[in-house]
């Protein structure tokens, strides 16, 4: 695996390119604050820490967000690991990058790791919870890809949490957002841990296919430049595109190892520079050769759930080779790179009100179009639109997330773990402090609740600020059962004394 380290000088050229006007000596500070921080301090790897924030501006960089979020990149592991607080950063740096790096390290602080299928939920919602600004969630892969980059200087367990966890939940969750770069490359560096031997296999099936092909795709792509050229189709790029290996072992496993049956191990791309040129462009190809039968693919009028855009064509070529073609424009090239955060590339003057509404939008989309799929029931669960309106976030002692609606009391929180809690729920500590049942939560508060295992059932009167359908059923439930006890009771008691 390549890994990637690069210098300040490196970043701030970068940042130069890419961004207009950049606040270059913010980023200096915030370069500064950063050395400090983590002074002295040494990564597995032996390299210094500092490396890794680097390496994780860096990519914001690359991936062309907000100078602001470059800079929260810098600064990001500061917080947690040194006395410089997010007060300090608030003060030099100003709100918004505060706020992203306040995010991120809340996300770290709050996410417990109990076994992966718990672990996923909670960092579902703890997505949710933090999705409120997107940008949080490209810093969070920007620090995962640098992670999974060193991971082989990690103990091996440690090794494979963080590759399941990439696999499990980052990865699936940067392909609905339209990410398929950073999905891409999360699944490869996940896969090469989880399965080294197949990795290997896949890597092997795919160096004998570039050699193989090669030369062939080389020919052809000149020839496609050439007959774009003639059919004066300006401006297109022409390349191959080489299949990643996780992907292609998911496709060898839907189709019983046949090579034969996946045609874009090495796939030709072609970018053009309107939707007229997409159109004239397989014109000119399905003249030329061809094409499959049912290997005609319109994303571009049927965009695929996730909005990724092309024309895709596989076609029988003059060396009697069968090759798949994907054409798109610029634009539609960089949201099936980026994803949503495609809109927020080289926007600078865009505010944080416009930003967040574009993301809702967004989600407000995705979540559209998922529910016309049933498989995509599961996405969907988690990309609820509501729970950004109405509803919070609380944490048990242990860091598990209890997502509740808003105006939600203790009393909802214990029954949403379980109705004995409920039930036997006496107080509760909020955030370390003890608290009336009544007292409204907000999201992020750690919740503790104080049963006594004598109470025999709950009070009637919680039915007056309880929230949830849950909790009322359980309280109503338990109170008409009490009463029919002591009806029962009194019946019997009778019924002695008349015998007696
Ligand atoms: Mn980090």
């Amino acid at each position: 695996m390549p890994e990637s380290t690069y210098s300040f000088k490196q970043l701030e050229n970068l940042v130069k390119k890419n961004f207009t006007n950049p606040d270059l000596d913010l980023l200096r500070r915030a370069y500064q604050v950063t050395l400090g921080a983590h002074q002295g301090k040494i990564r597995l790897t032996g390299e210094p820490f500092v490396n890794h924030p680097l390496a994780v501006a860096y990519r914001l960089a690359e991936m062309g967000l907000h100078i602001n979020v470059v800079i929260a990149g810098l600064l990001h592991d500061v917080v947690e690991d040194s006395d410089f607080g997010i007060d300090n950063v608030r003060e030099i740096f100003g709100d918004d990058i505060a706020s992203l790096v306040d995010s991120v390290t809340k996300l770290k602080r709050n996410v417990n790791y109990r076994g992966v299928e718990r672990y996923a939920e909670n960092l579902r919602k703890m997505f949710l919870a933090m999705a409120s600004d997107v940008r949080v969630v490209f810093m969070k892969f920007a620090d995962r890809l640098h992670n999974l980059q060193t991971l082989y200087a990690q103990p091996k367990h440690k090794q494979e949490r963080i590759a399941r966890e990439s696999l499990e939940i980052y990865a699936p969750i940067a392909g609905r957002l339209g990410m398929s770069e950073i999905k891409g490359e999360l699944e490869d560096y996940a896969f090469a841990y989880l399965q080294p031997k197949e990795y290997e296999r896949m890597k092997s099936i795919m160096d004998i296919k570039v050699r193989e092909k090669g030369a062939y795709v080389s020919r052809t792509i000149d020839l496609v430049e050439k007959m774009l050229a003639e059919a004066e189709i300006e401006n297109s790029q022409v390349y191959g595109r080489v299949k990643r290996l996780y992907s292609l072992f998911k496709k060898m496993k839907k189709y019983s190892d046949d090579l034969d049956k996946i045609y874009d191990l090495i796939a030709v791309r072609i970018v053009v520079n309107d939707v007229e040129d997409c159109y004239a462009a397989l014109g000119v190809l399905h003249q030329k050769w061809r094409p499959v039968p049912g290997r005609i693919k319109d994303y571009i009028a049927q965009p695929k759930p996730n909005g990724y855009q092309s024309l895709h064509t596989t076609m029988f070529t003059s060396e009697g080779e069968v090759v798949e073609f994907q054409i798109r424009t610029q634009e539609m090239h960089e949201l099936s790179e980026y994803g949503v955060a495609a809109h927020w590339r080289y926007k600078e003057g865009s505010g944080e009100q416009e930003r967040n509404m574009r993301w809702m939008e967004e989600l407000a989309q995705i979540q559209k179009e998922l529910a016309s799929k049933k498989d995509f029931l599961e996405q969907l669960e988690y990309m609820k639109i509501d729970v950004f309106n109405d509803r919070i976030f609380v944490f048990t002692p242990q860091g598990d997330v209890i997502d509740l609606p808003e105006g939600a009391t203790p009393v909802d929180f214990a029954y949403a773990i379980h109705s004995k809690v409920g039930d036997k729920c006496v107080a509760c500590r909020v955030n370390d402090v003890m608290r009336n049942l009544d007292t409204k939560l907000t999201s992020g508060d750690i919740v503790e609740i104080v049963t006594d295992k004598n109470r025999k059932a709950p009070n009637p009167d919680w039915l007056k600020f309880a929230r949830t359908r849950h909790a009322r059923k359980k309280i109503k439930d338990a109170t008409r059962n009490t009463i029919k006890g002591w009806f029962a009771g009194v019946l019997h008691g009778r019924e002695r004394v008349k015998k007696g």
